[in-house]
């Protein structure tokens, strides 16, 4: 399959997706609102495909590098791949993973539908030694809100020597990083799973998810595709559509975001406030630890006048939050965490409005 590799990441994300260029065809990619289709064409139901979808994955599978599939949101991704394990099978994940991905496997894990082995995302030995007899290997990396890289060349490297034909599904949450600056099917993973809600997107208006499966795996294309029309987990055209004009400008939006990042990562650490920085010198997000305890915390989260006190990231506005408000978020997270977004506002602004809500920790 062709991934327009001759154009520039960022020249595909403005290019692809679009309609045939013919005199009078429209420039812009039409919102498609149908239920069904005509019969005895490609498909019959929208619950199977719908135009403004394939547009989206389009873009998404050139730009990861194999072929997308777009859900109803990230957790609708995120539960096709799950979903993709056998029951009794065995998942293999880091421990400080999104709170939503640690919520449904431990649901699952409950209901006994599979069991689950933590690892520590930066352990590639003790990663590829858990991987014995499992079915997923379900990575994310950087970690939220930890921000812990996993070196996932090595993981799968290690998992192909040990295991041979015999090692599991090696899925990868590339939602913090986005395929700007890594693609895991590059690096030997079988999936690519996003949160498109979040950098994607890029607005905070709209939730929606997407797998991206490598192009030696159309068997596992073929069952995430099957298991989205069944269970039903399908984004809306309006929601799709909204998701591939945020794409057009993902470059522009993560350069700014990135660039703010390590200009606040690095006053951050000179804080008196702050104990810990965790930025891994990309991307737009970074975790702070701060003095005050958890109340500490929260009053710096409190006290920002520009940055808004929510959950969330991606957005072109900056967010700030402390994690373990939320009861998912595992106790290993530590309580005075907060979890910054830093959108594309002026930087000098950002800082002007953090560093006294800082003071208040
Ligand atoms: C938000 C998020 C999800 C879940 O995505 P939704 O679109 O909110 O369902 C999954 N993984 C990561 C890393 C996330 O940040």
């Amino acid at each position: 399959m062709t991934h327009h590799d001759d154009l520039a990441p960022a020249t595909r994300a403005v290019a692809l997706g679009r309609p045939a260029r013919e005199p009078g065809a429209p420039v812009s990619t039409p919102v498609t609102f149908t239920s069904t289709y005509v019969a005895d064409g490609e498909v019959a139901y929208a619950r199977t495909s719908n135009p403004t979808w394939e547009a989206l994955e389009e873009v998404l599978g050139s730009l990861e590098g194999g072929s997308a599939l777009t859900f109803a949101s990230g957790m609708g991704a995120v539960a096709a791949v799950v979903a993709l394990v056998p029951v009794g099978g065995v998942v293999v994940a880091p421990r400080h993973v999104y709170n939503g991905t640690t919520g449904l496997l431990d649901e699952r894990e409950a209901a006994g539908a599979l069991t689950v082995r933590r690892v520590e995302a930066e352990d590639v030995d003790a990663i590829v030694e858990a991987c014995a007899g499992a079915d997923l290997l379900l990575l994310e990396s950087p970690t939220n809100p930890m921000m812990e890289l996993t070196d996932v060349p090595a993981v799968v490297r290690g998992l192909r020597e040990r295991y041979a034909d015999a090692r599991p599904v090696v899925a990868v949450d590339n939602t913090f990083a986005t395929p700007l600056a890594q693609q895991p099917l590059a690096w030997g993973a079988d999936v690519v799973i996003h949160s498109a809600t979040k950098y994607l997107a890029g607005h905070s208006d709209v939730l929606l998810g997407a797998t991206v499966v490598a192009d030696g795996r159309a068997d596992l294309r073929e069952r995430l595709r099957t298991h989205r029309s069944l269970h039903g987990a399908i984004p809306g055209p309006m929601e799709a559509w909204l998701v591939l004009r945020g794409v057009r400008t993902l470059h522009l939006r993560l350069e700014r975001a990135q660039a703010s990042a390590q200009v606040l990562a690095g006053r951050l650490a000179e804080h008196p406030a702050v104990t810990r920085v965790r930025y891994p010198g990309f991307g737009g997000m970074l975790s702070v630890e701060v003095v005050g305890r958890a109340e500490g915390a929260e009053r710096v989260c409190g006290a920002t006048r520009l940055w808004t006190h929510s959950t969330s990231l991606g957005g072109v506005e900056s967010q700030i939050e402390r994690r373990r408000r939320h009861p998912l978020e595992v106790a290993t997270v530590p309580e005075d965490l907060v979890r910054l977004s830093v959108g594309v506002e002026d930087v000098e602004d950002l800082w002007a409005d953090l560093r006294p809500a800082l003071d208040t920790a």
